[in-house]
This record gives C-alpha cells, sequence and structure tokens, in this order.
C-alpha cells in the first residue's frame, strides 16, 4: 500500500494490527474532510455501489425450504468453548420463530444444538412436539464426560437413547478439534479423529441420525490479524475467533483429521457444515466429496464466500447437487453477528443468492459487510437443484415425509 492510499483511508497504522480499537466517528472531522476524504477512519467507510443493476425482491422462497442448520437453544453452561450443561437456554419461542418461517415459506428449521438427556427431551417438547412437522432437534456429544473412563460405549448408549427421545441427527461443534481437551478445558487438544468417538460415529450409522459436524474455520482464521487479512474486520469484532497461534492445529491438520474419520465410518452420513469449511477453496471441497460419497454439506454462514466466485459455485452446485442442503445457521437475536441472525431480511437474501442472477449485492443484512468487505453475485439455480437443495437432499437424508410444493 503506497503512502498516498493510506492517507486518504485514513488508516493509523496500528489500527490494522488489532490491538487499537478504530476511533468512532467524529462528525466535525467528517464534515470537513468532505472535500478531501482525509480523516476517514475504516470502520466509518460506507461505500455505496456506483452500479445501476436489477435489484429482485424475494420475499419468499420459491419451494419450500428446510433450514438444517439453525440455534434455536444453547448449552445453559459453558467455559472456554465447552458446552458443559444438557440443560437449555432458549433464544427465541417457537412461535416467534414461526412468524418468519410461514413469512418465508420455511417449512422446517433444525435447532441443531439441542443437548443431551432432560436439555434434549425439554427441548424436543417445546419445539418439534408442540408443533408437528415444523421442528426437529439434534442431539450433541456429552463432551464433558469425554475423558471419563468407559466413555466410548456410554456415549454410543446415549445416541440410542437420543433417538428414542426424539434426536434426529448429531451435531457437533468446533469444540472438537479447537476446544476439547484432555482434562475437558485443560490439557493437549483432543484430536478429532480420537478412537474414543469410534462408537458414536458408528451408532450414527446404524440409527441414521446424520452428523451435522463443523470442523475447523474459515482459513483466515487461522492466519495473524494483520493487514494481509482479508478477514482483519470481523476479527479484530471478534479476536477470540483467531486461531492463528498457540497451540491450534492448522486449519489444513483438522481438515485431514476429520478426514480419516470419515474414512473409517462409511456407514455414517456427515453434513460437513459451512460448505466443509473450507468454502474459500471449492477444489478442495469438491476433491473430498469425491473421496467420501458419506459426504454432504450445507451452506450456512458462507454465501459471502460462493458468491464471490460464482462461476466456480454454480459447477459446484451443478456437480454435486444431490449432496448440498440450505443452510444459514440463524440464531434469533444473535445481533452481533449480521450474516446469521434470525430474521426476514436474512432469508431473503439467501433466496436472492439462489434463486436470481443479480449482481454485486451484501451477503448479510447490515451497511458495513460483516465478514469481509466484498459483495457477491447470483447464481440463478434451476429450479431442479433449487429444489434439491431446499429440501429434497433434505428429506431424503433425515428420512422425514415427502413435501409437496405449497
Ligand atoms: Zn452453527
Amino acid at each position: 500500500m503506497s503512502m498516498n492510499r493510506r492517507t486518504a483511508l485514513g488508516i493509523a497504522a496500528g489500527a490494522l494490527t488489532g490491538s487499537l480499537k478504530p476511533e468512532p466517528a467524529n462528525a466535525e472531522q467528517t464534515a470537513s474532510s468532505a472535500k478531501t476524504g482525509e480523516g476517514l477512519q475504516l470502520t466509518d467507510y460506507q461505500p455505496r455501489s456506483m452500479l445501476h443493476v436489477p435489484e429482485t425482491k424475494v420475499l419468499k422462497a420459491r419451494y419450500p425450504v428446510i433450514d438444517v442448520h439453525t440455534h434455536l437453544s444453547f448449552a445453559a453452561k459453558s467455559a472456554k468453548g465447552v458446552p458443559l450443561s444438557p440443560e437449555r437456554t432458549w433464544l427465541t419461542t417457537p412461535e416467534e420463530a414461526l412468524g418468519v418461517m410461514d413469512r418465508k415459506n420455511l417449512r422446517i428449521l433444525i435447532n441443531l444444538t439441542g443437548g443431551q438427556a432432560g436439555g434434549l427431551r425439554d427441548a424436543v417438547a417445546r419445539f418439534d412436539r408442540a408443533h408437528p412437522g415444523r421442528f426437529l432437534t439434534f442431539t450433541e456429544p456429552w463432551w464433558s464426560r469425554a475423558s471419563e473412563p468407559g466413555y466410548p460405549q456410554f456415549q454410543a448408549d446415549e445416541l440410542q437413547r437420543a433417538h428414542s427421545d426424539g434426536a434426529r441427527g448429531l451435531k457437533v461443534l468446533k469444540t472438537l478439534g479447537l476446544y476439547l481437551r484432555e482434562r475437558t478445558t485443560e490439557g493437549p487438544l483432543v484430536k478429532i479423529d480420537d478412537r474414543r468417538f469410534d462408537p458414536m460415529w458408528e451408532a450414527c450409522g446404524a440409527l441414521k441420525m446424520p452428523v451435522a459436524i463443523h470442523i475447523s474455520d474459515p482459513e483466515a482464521f487461522f492466519l495473524p490479524i494483520d493487514r494481509f487479512n482479508e478477514r482483519w474486520e470481523e476479527l479484530h469484532n471478534h479476536p477470540d475467533w483467531s486461531f492463528h497461534g498457540a497451540d491450534f492445529p492448522s486449519n489444513q491438520q483438522l481438515l485431514d483429521a476429520r478426514n480419516r474419520m470419515f474414512a473409517r465410518h462409511p456407514r455414517t452420513q456427515f453434513v460437513a457444515l459451512h460448505v466443509g469449511n473450507d468454502s474459500e477453496n471449492l477444489a478442495y471441497v469438491s476433491e473430498c466429496m469425491d473421496k467420501f460419497p458419506n459426504m454432504h454439506v450445507e451452506l450456512a454462514a458462507r454465501i459471502g464466500e460462493l458468491g464471490r466466485q460464482p462461476r466456480a459455485s454454480k459447477k459446484f452446485f451443478d456437480k454435486y447437487q444431490d449432496r448440498i442442503m440450505f443452510g444459514t445457521d440463524a440464531t434469533p437475536h444473535g445481533d452481533k453477528f449480521p450474516q446469521q441472525v434470525y430474521s426476514d431480511a436474512l432469508y431473503e437474501i439467501y433466496f436472492r443468492f439462489l434463486e436470481t442472477e443479480d449482481e454485486y449485492f451484501n451477503y448479510a443484512p447490515s451497511e458495513i459487510p460483516p465478514q469481509g468487505r466484498w459483495r457477491i453475485y447470483g447464481l440463478g439455480l434451476s429450479d431442479a437443484v433449487l429444489k434439491k437443495v431446499y429440501y429434497e437432499n433434505a428429506v431424503r437424508l433425515l428420512g422425514l415425509h415427502p413435501i409437496g410444493t405449497a
């Protein structure tokens, strides 16, 4: 970056280290700098596109939608990234969730973080049983007990119990690989392909419970939070999302461990969340999809990546049209992460991305793109592919009753 450009953007050298808080807007400064642009802080920079391009409002999905990745509840207690209680904290009421669902043509929401035992039973009663056909709940492993003797069999048995209690699949947070340690929150990190989980993965296969698994994170989260980092603003806002340095494995080491685990359990169906968590590298995700027929993906919080490489993405959707599902990571009142806050606006962006060929639009309902300063291009999927992604693939994977077109 030349000195001139640096001055024009008003970025103090220190502000890019992630150690300084960017200065808030200064009205006087803004007014006085209107002629030269001097003094503008990066956080205040909100360029408006001058492109005159069509803007399609997609208020309702063209076909019914199953959102396979939402969070309507979380563990009431957790420490250092490890959920520690079966009890749930509720992020919404079913009634509130149903309002958005009915307006947007969302047939079913899958609440992935349903917990275990009593917490799971509460989640199933509160959502699935109270509103049949609208909500499904996944269970989660007992991470807090993973270091106890007898855990492998205990966890496999728990899967059976969770299945009887109404769980439709297993959710694995990025806790595995990045947070869970030998003494739960202390000691060395537990490996993703640790043998103690083998009976759990096998039980999921036997019970036909798909595993929704979040492994690793965007590539930029493993790099320094510096001026070369394409997600600098996001990491600056959430420094705890950085896995650079310390004792963290690299992104590739995490994905390799995941792949060894996929290979060992061919009868178990895995939904590798967030486009297999390497949407920056669709060639690599494709390689994995080719190698593991038991691997599926969903889109949650990655339309920002898919939408800035629309030609590669379109090919990816065409090639793997039977193994891609609709997901958002929608979290009610998750206002700190605009790319996944459960709202009408969020779904309208996803539908616009999948259904239209609109160009250069925001991937999240916020003034400043929250994950990185770029915009996206619609894929304009065919009706046949759209139906598969919206609901047909999920219906098949979860063994649901067929859904007719609305
Ligand atoms: Zn999620």
